[in-house]
């Protein structure tokens, strides 16, 4: 029997705000432990806690940006559990009443779209932070507190890639629509992964199996790639698998049971009393839609169809906004967009991470040049005026002076020269040097033609039209 992999996603995003979610402390990475702290988010008896405004804005803001419905109103819950980092021995959580609802993520996989369904987004705080050295443990509660967006996926992902990109696309939008920085290294994302196989084109779900905070895509990617292949193999072999948790051992490359259903959590919710359920206004609601962005794959989506871009060029503008933001505009007054294209990514590109390559940090408003400078040297080119190559030269001229196209080609008398009499007589005069060549050619021996032809260039200094010159030359050399 043929078995297939079923998999939901519970992702866990840190959002991107100045302070924690219930007090005033900073939610910032990377300071010396236990400094951003204070009685509300240590979990001192009696404090009340006041919710962070932003990151209601941006719970609310992501869930629009991933197509979700958003209830009238939102409560918050109490998870109980006693754990070292958790101070206050429960967790504020939205329960049965979270902010966002039904939503999707779209993007490309194995050459098409593929939607994964959301079953919710849900606003919570983050924990604090175990350490463990050789003789003793800490906890650092800087992290306590943290607003925490918990994306909850129905179980539409197929496999290790698929999920992989799912989670790729996911932090895109979360961090082109400013919710989150998702900065892996400092674990801005963590995710729960939810495994199980059944029989292929079977509509039952196998045993659920979780494999707990994951905090890496590629970890991720491994950790299917080895559990989904165990889990078959266990089926095979007449075994049953059972709901369970486990852990992913990522240097052994393993997973291994943490604990079965019989010891599952039991969280005891119960509504958080010292907070009002979350009801937005309309007009509270319109200020954060007016936040929502394009998604990243509609801008590809839509820089294929306006500007008829290849969809490698497209992705380049999807990946690099400001890049795309830059091409934008030039291309809507431009009668070739491709060709913008082409000098944006070929040249423009490569010169500013060169630039920043030798330590020169460069931003779009750095730049020295008017972007039209760009249309300019294309018209130069489609005129014939200039050579394409030296409209390379020409464009490394403007990117360090600024100064334009048009001056730097007069300045440099770099304009070609397609006036054929002016070329005839160069064409003469190379035939007449070198006489060797020219009787190769009329005795068929084509490639004698591109010698012939790069002294002409050369007696020009590059200026001649190469296409006349060959016209010319062979016209000149053909037998009688
Ligand atoms: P819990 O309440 O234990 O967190 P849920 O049913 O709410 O479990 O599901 C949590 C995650 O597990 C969701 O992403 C969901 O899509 C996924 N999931 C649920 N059942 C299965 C299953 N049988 N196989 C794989 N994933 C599943
Ligand atoms: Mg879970
Ligand atoms: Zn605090």
């Amino acid at each position: 029997m043929e078995y297939e992999a079923v998999i939901g996603l519970e992702t866990h995003v840190q959002l991107k705000t100045r302070s924690k979610m219930w007090c005033g402390c900073a939610n910032a990475f990377g300071a010396e432990p236990n400094t951003n702290v204070c009685p509300i988010c240590l979990g001192f008896p009696g404090v009340l806690p006041v919710a962070n405004e932003e990151a209601l804005r941006l719970t609310i803001l992501a869930g629009l940006l991933l197509n979700c419905d958003i209830p009238p109103s939102a409560k918050f819950d109490r998870k109980n559990y006693f754990y070292p980092d958790v101070p206050k021995n429960y967790q504020i959580t939205q329960y049965d009443g979270p902010s966002a609802r039904r939503g999707r993520v779209d993007f490309e996989f194995d050459g098409a779209v593929r939607r994964v369904r959301l079953t919710r987004a849900h606003l919570e705080e983050d924990v604090g932070k175990n350490f463990h050295f050789e003789r003793n443990s800490g906890v650092d509660f800087n992290r306590a507190g943290v607003p925490l967006l918990e994306i909850v996926s129905e179980p539409d992902i197929t496999g290790a890639d698929m999920a992989y990109e799912y989670l790729t696309a996911l932090k895109d939008i979360l961090i082109h629509g400013g919710v989150s920085d998702c900065d892996m290294e400092k674990g801005m994302v963590r995710c729960d992964v939810n495994v199980s196989v059944r029989p292929k084109g079977s509509a039952e779900l196998g045993a659920k199996i979780e494999i707990k905070n994951m905090n890496s895509f590629s970890g991720v990617r491994r950790a299917l790639e080895y559990e989904v292949p165990r889990q078959i193999a266990v089926l095979k072999a007449g075994g049953a698998l059972s709901q369970s948790t486990r852990r992913w051992d990522d240097a052994a490359g393993v997973t291994g049971e943490m604990r079965s259903k019989e010891h599952a959590h039991d969280y005891r919710y119960f509504p958080e009393p010292d907070l009002m359920p979350f009801s937005p206004t309309e007009k509270w609601l319109e200020a954060v839609s007016a936040r929502v962005v394009e998604l990243p794959l509609a801008r590809k989506q839509r820089f294929m169809r306006d500007y008829q871009l290849p969809a490698g060029d497209a992705e380049v503008f999807k990946n690099e906004v400001a890049l795309g933001d830059y091409f934008e505009p030039l291309a809507k007054k431009s009668s070739n967009p491709k060709a913008v294209a082409n000098w944006v990514i070929n040249n423009l590109r490569a010169k500013m991470s060169g630039a920043a390559e030798n330590g020169t940090l460069m931003t779009f408003a750095d730049l020295k040049f008017q972007s039209g400078a760009i249309l300019e040297l294309i018209g130069l080119i489609e005129a014939k005026t200039i050579s394409s190559s030296a409209a390379q030269a020409v464009f490394a001229e403007t990117f360090e002076s600024g100064r334009s196209p048009g001056a730097i080609v007069q300045e440099r008398g770099l304009a070609q020269v397609s006036d054929s009499a002016a070329i005839e007589k160069l064409c003469d005069q190379v035939v007449a040097s070198h006489p060797g060549p020219a009787n190769d050619f009329r005795s068929g021996k084509a490639a004698a033609l591109n010698f012939l032809k790069g002294q002409v260039m050369k007696l020009s200094k590059g200026k001649a039209n190469p296409a006349v010159v060959g016209a010319i030359l062979e016209q000149k050399l053909k037998r009688p």
